[in-house]
């Protein structure tokens, strides 16, 4: 989608740090990390929120999360625990409307609210 940061980042045009990359997903750093270890995986198709995803894009959202220990333990935070955060919509805190979810670990969270 023209106007969308993440899918600048998807297609290089805006630089990241990548941490996992495959054919459906990208995982790179936060630029204004929370966490000790903050990483935003995201799909590469464009879907807007959790409000958007359907029985035709879930796929991508089940291959994220069957990656996500992965990339946990490639980062060295796995063992530990993390937490993992989608934000949707305005109540939501979600400011950018792409798809995705905070991978955040590295020390130990505190409550939500
Ligand atoms: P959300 O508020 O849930 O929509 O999360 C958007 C996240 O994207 C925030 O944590 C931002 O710090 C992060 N973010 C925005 N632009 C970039 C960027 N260019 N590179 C890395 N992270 C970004
Ligand atoms: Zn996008």
């Amino acid at each position: 989608m023209a106007d969308c940061i993440f899918c600048k980042i998807i297609a290089g045009e805006i630089p990241s740090t990548k941490v996992f990359e495959d054919e459906t997903m990208l995982a790179f750093r936060d630029i204004d990390p929370q966490a000790p270890e903050h990483i935003v995986i995201v799909p590469k198709a464009h879907i807007e929120s959790t409000n958007d995803i359907n029985v035709t894009n879930s796929g991508f959202v089940a291959a994220i999360f069957e990656k996500i220990p992965q990339i946990a333990a490639n980062c060295g935070f796995a063992e530990d625990g993390y937490r993992v955060v989608n934000n949707c919509g305005k109540n939501g805190g979600q400011t950018v409307p792409h798809l995705h979810f905070h991978l955040m670990g590295g020390a130990a969270a505190g409550k939500m609210y």
